[in-house]
């Protein structure tokens, strides 16, 4: 007979997540404590669903004894209402990607803005955060701003191609982080004269959307680039920074650090970091010097 091993279940609400890697990751590192996990992909698009099934689909998974739940575009700031407790840092944000599920009880908290936080620190340990410039104004760009402001930004200055999104979110990191100077950026060529840093949150540089998000000529050391994207991991903007002499952190760091953050909070057991960083290196074919920048 085999020893019996405990069993846990977790899963992943949000739209069009079939190629999410965050399943595959909870998987190998549960097997790897001796669960029995299974990590569920609830694809409202497969299932036929809108954000509007939100609360059915969490009492659902919770019927079947689920320990947690990711959370994805479009509900990570729809699921706050429908919570009983928040992490202060997921409060603040306004966005939760990660349900606790436990006595009754499901627990918000934002594992983005850490993951990226996480990886930033051990891509690029002595980047100069003094002053940032960010491009992407959505769902990640609210976590990285979040981070960087966390890590201790003073100046950051937010660019979208919808100018009432990086309005809004500067506003609402400026109530967040009154010590800093952050605002809504109109002139780019200006901002990256004075940035120490880019941060890259939009989907450019994803195969469904080729291409750099700014002219190259603006990346110049001592510039550091921190991308989000990792579908691919080495996106088109990072090769140009890096041909022009910047450092670079890729979107790996963000996509494994929120699992490991999400594994403990689920399962409460401590993630191995290093084991989910080589099985995510493994899923990725990421070259062994892209991991060494990540480990
Ligand atoms: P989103 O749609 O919420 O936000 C994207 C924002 O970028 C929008 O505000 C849009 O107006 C803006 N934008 C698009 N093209 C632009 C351009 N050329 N210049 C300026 N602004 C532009 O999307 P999201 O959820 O924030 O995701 C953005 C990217 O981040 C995606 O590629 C996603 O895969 C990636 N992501 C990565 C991780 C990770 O773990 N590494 C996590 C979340 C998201």
């Amino acid at each position: 007979m085999l020893p019996q091993r405990k069993e846990a279940r977790a899963g992943l609400i949000g739209f069009g997540i079939q190629r999410s890697l965050t399943p595959a990751m909870h998987m190998r590192e549960g097997r790897a404590h001796g669960l029995a996990y299974s990590y569920e992909l609830i694809d409202l698009h497969e299932r036929k669903k809108t954000p509007d099934d939100l609360e059915a689909l969490i009492a659902e998974v919770e019927a079947r004894e689920f320990c947690g739940l990711n959370i994805t575009y479009p509900c990570k700031q729809l699921v706050l209402p429908l919570l009983t407790e928040v992490s202060d840092d997921a409060r603040r944000l306004r966005a939760v990607n990660t349900v606790v599920l436990r006595d009754g009880k499901r627990i918000g908290h934002n594992t983005d803005w850490s993951g990226f936080a996480e990886g930033l620190r051990r891509q690029l340990p002595d980047a100069d955060l003094t002053s940032v410039v960010q491009i992407g104004a959505g769902g990640a760009g609210a976590a990285t701003a979040f981070a960087v402001l966390k890590m201790g930004t003073s100046k950051l200055t937010i660019f979208d191609i919808d100018a009432n999104r990086s309005v809004e979110l500067a506003g609402e990191m400026a109530r967040l982080f009154p010590e800093a100077e952050v605002m809504a950026g109109r002139y780019l060529e200006n901002a990256m004269a004075e940035a120490s840093g880019l941060v890259h949150a939009t989907p450019m540089g994803m195969d469904k959307h080729p291409g750099l998000p700014l002219p190259a000529e603006l990346l110049n050391p001592p510039l550091w680039v921190a991308d989000v994207v990792y579908f691919p991991l080495e996106t088109a903007l990072l090769q140009a920074a890096r041909r022009r002499g910047c450092r670079v952190a890729n979107g790996g760091g963000m996509a494994v650090f929120q699992a490991v953050g999400a594994f403990g909070l689920f399962t409460g057991l401590v993630p191995d970091a290093q084991r989910m960083l080589a099985h995510f290196a493994e899923l990725t074919g990421t070259d062994e010097i892209a991991l060494a920048r990540l480990a």
